[in-house]
């Protein structure tokens, strides 16, 4: 049900660290002090629990705009949220004590401010007020820097209404928290969250598929023995990898959401008891495992988003020992994840949201730097490097790439921001194609500018282009890809574009034979898929079309 929310309401699909035991607690109507750095995920945490209890919860914080945000943006979502404070309109204030009165209100915000008032208290108390929750819980502490004098009145709020309370702040010293919980809480304990979201014995790291059946084969079979689970983002696939591991040895069991409830439980049972059995799953494979020794999880293909990320490596080591993970990605995963948040039915703004995500996570993959340092600033946790990641074990080369990122970003606006991967790259190098004379593209001042680099590296560097939002495929235009904002100071020559080096020069030469197909060919593509479905049903063999820019899609 708080999954179900967090998806409807909100449009999330996974919890961030710690907020599906907050959320659990809060509504189970325990008294609770989370600390959770900022840009953490607090809001949430009282939000969603707010929807699944009766009543209104009444929401202290210490900031009209902070409130006129939030309510703002839970009205958009649907939720029936109101704010009392001194900013309102005459007209704000009588539909929020109309929706109070008529029992319609969940989520009552309230400047700490209004409690000074004797005529606030009673008319909570007719409201039906069921829960409080207290954002910036620290600013009740006389020590810290934000300290509220109106915070104090909390404590009382919470004695006569005789109803719980939860408390959320980013100070985690131990003073302030005292201090919380002495003043809010009146001394008695309340359910502490204090977890930092790092978890050190987890080895962090991505490759670029370049042969990715070979890339997951070799992970697992470096493993063989241990206990692990490989992620796939579609349910043959998890059928295909889970016979090719089978067929190597390595005892091996799929898993997803399309099979019966009885064999589902029989391969969680055979996971949980049976020593170095590998899993290979859809993302519906995890919520109920609570098995400690597993040593490794890898993601065939790129997840959802950060959060999805996180919760999924998270299943891994448990127990505190070492594990490790791999997670692979490909231009093809991009377009897929980009497809599937432009096809959503969701409104405009949460597709960009969605888009912003997809970055975060793209970013975290060509990261230049220690991985766990990008992963945990993204949840607001500052760190030193780790040691215990890829980059980390191997520093990768940084190059300035600048002018190839000016050259390519030119290339698509001369090219009318009308085309795809394939096409530009042909521009680039001056490949004179068919499509290229046709339009005239060859007589571009850009056709050939960059003849000097290789069509993989290009590839390569677009997707590192790609991955920083400096571009982006319109799905308006067939996947055409346009420029962003973000590009247009670097087109301006203001801002700098340093790339890694590694993932440029790896490209190579592939073995196996080449269709030649192009992105935007999508019937030429979708009749390849079929064959190569049938081949690998028929055969029971792993099939591949290949693309000439090397891209496999199995
Ligand atoms: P805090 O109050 O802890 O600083 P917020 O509640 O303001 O953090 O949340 C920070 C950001 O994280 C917001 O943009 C919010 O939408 C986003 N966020 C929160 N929970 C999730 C989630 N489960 N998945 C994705 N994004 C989330
Ligand atoms: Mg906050
Ligand atoms: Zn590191």
């Amino acid at each position: 049900m708080p999954q179900d929310l967090l998806r409807e309401v909100w449009g999330f699909d996974d919890f961030r660290p710690g907020q599906g035991e907050i959320v659990q607690a809060v509504a189970a109507g325990r008294d609770v002090l989370a600390i959770m750095p900022t840009g953490g995920g607090k809001s949430l945490c009282y939000q969603l629990p707010a929807l699944m209890r009766d009543g209104v919860t009444v929401v202290i914080s210490p900031l009209i705009a902070l409130m006129r945000d939030q309510v703002r943006s839970l009205r958009e979502a649907g939720v029936a949220a109101g704010a009392l404070t001194s900013g309102n309109t005459e007209a704000e204030t009588g539909e929020v004590f109309a929706a109070l009165s008529n029992g319609t209100l969940k989520l009552l915000y309230m400047a700490p401010e209004r409690l000074a008032s004797g005529a606030t208290v009673p008319m909570l108390r007719r409201a039906g007020v069921t829960a409080i929750a207290v954002d910036e819980a620290h600013c009740v502490s006389q020590w810290g820097h934000d300290f509220r004098p109106d915070y104090l009145r909390v404590g009382d709020l919470r004695r006569a209404l005789g109803v719980p309370l939860a408390a959320f702040t980013a100070t985690a010293d131990a003073e302030t928290r005292d201090e919380i919980v002495a003043r809010l809480f009146d001394g008695r304990a309340p359910q502490v969250f204090l977890r930092g979201f790092d978890r050190p014995n987890i080895h962090l790291a991505f490759q670029p598929k370049d042969n990715p059946r070979r890339q997951i084969m070799d992970f697992a079979a470096a493993r063989r023995g241990q206990s692990g689970i490989i992620y796939c983002a579609t349910r043959a696939k998890t059928e295909t990898l889970d016979a090719a591991l089978n067929a190597a040895g390595i005892p091996a069991v799929a898993y997803h959401g399309g099979m019966e409830a009885e064999q589902r439980r029989e391969v969680e049972g055979r996971f949980q008891r049976e020593d170095g059995l590998v899993v290979t799953a859809t993302v519906a494979f995890g919520m109920g495992i609570d098995k400690p020794d597993i040593r490794w999880v890898a993601h065939a293909d790129l997840p959802k988003s950060i959060e999805s990320y996180y919760q999924e490596i998270g299943r891994a080591g448990r127990d505190g020992a070492p594990a490790e993970t791999l997670t692979l990605y490909g231009p093809d995963d991009i377009r897929l994840r980009r497809t599937q948040v432009d096809e959503g039915l969701a409104p405009a703004e949460r597709k960009e949201a969605d888009h912003g995500r997809l970055n975060a996570l793209l970013g975290l993959a060509e990261a230049t730097a220690c991985r766990r340092q990008h992963l945990l600033a993204y949840f607001g946790e500052t760190s030193d490097p780790c040691g215990n990641c890829d980059l980390c074990d191997n520093p990768p080369e940084l190059f300035d790439a600048t002018q190839p990122v000016r050259m390519a970003l030119s290339a698509i606006l001369r090219t009318g921001e009308w085309f795809g991967q394939g096409h530009i790259i042909d521009v680039l190098t001056g490949t004179a194609t068919d499509k290229i004379t046709q339009r005239g593209h060859d007589r571009l001042p850009t056709f050939g500018v960059g003849k000097a680099v290789p069509k993989g590296e290009w590839q390569a560097i677009l997707r590192q282009m790609l991955g920083r939002d400096l571009i982006r495929p319109d799905p308006e235009r067939h996947g055409g890809l346009r420029i962003t904002a973000t590009a247009h100071p670097v087109l301006r020559g203001e801002t700098p574009v340093t790339l890694r080096r590694d993932l440029v020069r790896r490209a190579r030469p592939d073995p196996v034979v080449r269709a030649q197909v192009d992105d935007e060919d999508a019937p030429l593509l979708s009749a390849l898929k079929a064959k190569r479905r049938a081949l690998a049903e028929s055969q029971r063999v792993p099939a591949y079309v290949i693309f000439p820019d090397r891209t496999l899609i199995e």
